[in-house]
């Protein structure tokens, strides 16, 4: 499977290993961000690095795994259950205060990450996947402009696989 590297900036303490061993001159670039277009997917960066900073993710990513309407149906009834929890908790937490305002906070923080869950098991874990790109679209005619451009290039850069 073809491959390329990308760097998570968070673990990448900079300026070491992965510059040296990369044939391409590819991880060496001015912002930090590994250049897509010089890189060969060969993998010297990411066995070198010492923060496990680099992962190497396929430039052809495979098909969403196809979920039936059933599923996808009752994950997004879960996911709108899990927003409008987290929305309570977020109301309840700013008018709290203290360590009751920081406990309706990570109850907000937790719906959050169950309501993200449930997408994705309901058709919305690959960004190439029609599902996401139908989400996208939307976006891209709500008539926020920033939003609406973004929306457009990540479908542009990722077409549906499906
Ligand atoms: S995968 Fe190879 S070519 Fe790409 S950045 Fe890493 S070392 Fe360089
Ligand atoms: S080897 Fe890892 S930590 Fe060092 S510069 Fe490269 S990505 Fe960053």
């Amino acid at each position: 499977m073809k491959t390329f590297a990308v760097r998570n900036l968070r673990l990448c303490t900079k300026d070491c290993l992965c510059l040296y061993v990369c044939p391409t001159g590819a991880a060496d670039t001015e912002n930090s961000v590994i250049d897509r277009q010089k890189c060969i997917g060969c993998g010297a960066c990411a066995q070198a690095c010492p923060s496990a900073a680099i992962s190497l993710v396929p430039v052809r990513m495979p098909p969403q795994q196809p979920k039936t309407d059933g599923v996808a149906a009752a994950m997004g009834e879960l996911a709108k259950g899990k927003v409008q929890a987290e929305n309570a908790a977020r109301t309840l937490a700013a008018r709290s205060e203290g360590a009751l305002s920081q406990f309706y906070k990570c109850v907000a923080l937790s719906c959050r990450l169950s309501a993200e869950d449930a997408l994705r098991e309901g058709g919305y874990m690959l960004p190439q996947s029609s599902a996401v790109h139908a989400l996208l679209k939307d976006i891209a005619l709500s008539g926020d402009e920033r939003a609406a451009e973004i929306a457009g290039r990540l479908m542009a850069m990722l077409p549906v696989n499906d």
